[in-house]
């Protein structure tokens, strides 16, 4: 080194703890090094330094960085941030000194130095500075995945990985809605990330890997895991579940396991399934549902598929639940929400029957057609409105009629579902002619098809032109109160919007 240059800063991935898994590169770096620091807990036990142990010479200089606090409690005016954020610049502080003297600083890290690791917090400060090379590791997660000795994702499978640190529900949200999955520092989180776990459903596949490639390695089922033995050095595991699956349960092997969920998938694509419905369809054991939106579901291994056309909802009704029963977890799918003209209903009529008592159903929540509709729209449902079938199928026509007077006598906005098909094609003009006798022809009506879908079209027309022959079976239909209003934007597209004022009575 000569006085005239500044050292070179780097940032060496030691790997997951065994120091044979140390790559190449990292031993050559601490090999040339003059100063070698490493992070530590006030205890001053480095974790990372116990790695390279047998790389680092008598010549070296060391650069202990003992954190200032390792719980949140601090009397720094800043609080637990401005404490660690002064920590932080001190540290970079006495790094650069070496670096301005022509020192070269290797800063040890656990794992991979860009991985949730306190090597970052150096780089950010000196980088811009300094030559810099970040040399990287093999992560807890790869360690961690090898000792359990499980394919972790495979295929189109999706690797999430988390901080325990989050809030329940959002790990629980995640957990559901992912493959695989590793849950990182451990510790004093454990029992918030048992609870996201069971509530995702996922509990029985999770692994749990403590100190892995360490002394003290322990591996196992998470759920017999006692939470007050779990230090920080651990992770929870999700790993693939190709292949995966557990053996068909025997029919009444496993009282109490099955259960109906009924599940929604929001109008289209994976955009508006909820993380709690993604998980519920993931989790269950067998799904069915109308083909087209059994088709909206991803292809799992080992679950099974029950899908038929979209009549005989009560016979489709009685199956999930004789299946559950016998100890199955079923998932019923319906499109958009599961309660709004779909199958939760005819799930819960069947379900009074006295031989399904005892099976446990529950309904979870999706984006309806009408939100997804109003939202392309504009804000059309922002005032009071009234949801209508216009399918005379399940109920005479004067019943529909009739409530479409009621509601429009009452100024309500409208949201029509099912205004059509190919074999009902009538209903939309009488419903046009009967709104027409307390609308004005001027009211907007947002005609909205295939809402979310490759083919969505969103166009807001007057009443009086209303079009039957350009509503299907993927249309809904907002139909305007007296109040509702549209304005053409910048971008030429039309907004509708109902104001949640309400003019005085006159
Ligand atoms: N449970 C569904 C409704 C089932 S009734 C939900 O909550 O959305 C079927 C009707 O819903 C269709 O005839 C149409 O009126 C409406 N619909 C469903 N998805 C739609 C979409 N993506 N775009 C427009 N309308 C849709």
């Amino acid at each position: 080194m000569s006085g005239t240059s500044t050292g070179r800063l780097y940032g060496v991935g030691l790997g997951p703890g065994d120091p044979s898994l140390m790559t190449v590169r990292a031993v050559e770096v601490i090999a040339e090094a003059d100063v070698i620091a490493y992070h530590s807990a006030r205890h001053g036990r480095s974790i990372a330094r116990s790695i390279a142990a047998r790389h680092i010479r008598p010549d070296h200089i060391e650069e202990a960085l003992v954190y200032p606090v390792t719980t949140e409690t601090t009397d720094h005016p800043g609080g637990y941030r401005g404490a660690l954020e002064e920590f932080y610049e001190e540290a970079a502080a006495r790094l650069a000194v070496h670096l301005d003297a022509g020192r070269t600083v290797a800063v040890l890290a656990e794992g991979d130095p860009l991985f949730y690791g306190s090597y970052m917090h150096m780089h950010k400060r000196l980088a811009d500075r300094y030559p810099t090379e970040v040399v990287p590791g093999v992560t807890s997660v790869s360690g961690a995945a090898a000792r359990l000795g499980v394919p972790l994702v495979e295929a189109e499978e999706v690797l999430t990985i988390l901080p325990g640190t989050l809030p329940e529900e959002e790990l629980t949200a995640r957990l559901a809605s992912t493959d695989a999955a590793v849950v990182m520092k451990l510790g004093r989180t454990f029992p918030k990330v048992r609870r996201a776990l069971e509530r995702s459903g996922r509990l029985n596949e999770a692994r749990y890997v403590e100190r892995a490639t360490m002394e003290g390695e322990r591996t196992g089922a998470l759920a017999e895991v006692a939470a007050d033995s779990v230090p920080y050095f651990s992770v929870a595991v999700l790993p693939s579940r190709i292949g995966a699956t557990a053996p068909e349960p025997p029919v009444d092997a496993v009282p109490g396991r099955g259960e109906v969920v009924v599940v929604g998938t929001g109008p289209a694509g994976p955009l508006w399934l909820t993380p709690e419905s993604k998980g519920a369809l993931a989790g269950a054991d067998d799904l069915v549902g109308y083909t087209t939106y059994l088709d909206r579901v991803p292809v799992r291994a080992g679950q099974r598929r029950h899908g038929s056309d979209n009549r005989v909802e009560s016979e489709r009704a009685e199956f999930a639940l004789e299946l559950a029963r016998r100890g199955r977890r079923v998932a019923v799918v319906s499109g958009g929400d599961p309660g709004v003209f779909a199958m939760a209903t005819a799930v819960l009529e069947a379900a009074a029957l006295p031989e399904y008592a005892e099976v446990p159903v529950r309904v979870l929540p999706g984006v309806t057609a009408a939100n997804a509709a109003a939202a392309a729209a504009g804000a059309p449902l922002g005032h009071d409105y009234a949801t209508i079938s216009l399918s005379d199928r399940l109920k005479p026509w004067e019943v529909v009629a009739e409530r479409l007077r009621a509601a429009a006598g009452a100024d309500l906005v409208l949201a029509l579902y099912n205004p059509g098909s190919r074999s009902r094609t009538w209903q939309v003009g009488k419903a046009r002619e009967l709104l027409l006798e307390h609308r004005a022809p001027d009211t907007p009506v947002v005609v909205a098809r295939d809402v979310g879908g490759p083919e969505q079209s969103v166009r807001v027309v007057r009443l009086a032109e209303l079009e039957p022959g350009e509503v299907d079976m993927r249309t809904l239909l907002l139909v305007g109160s007296s109040q509702t209003r549209t304005v053409r934007r910048g971008d030429g597209t039309t907004v509708a919007w109902t104001p949640r004022r309400y003019p005085e009575a006159p």
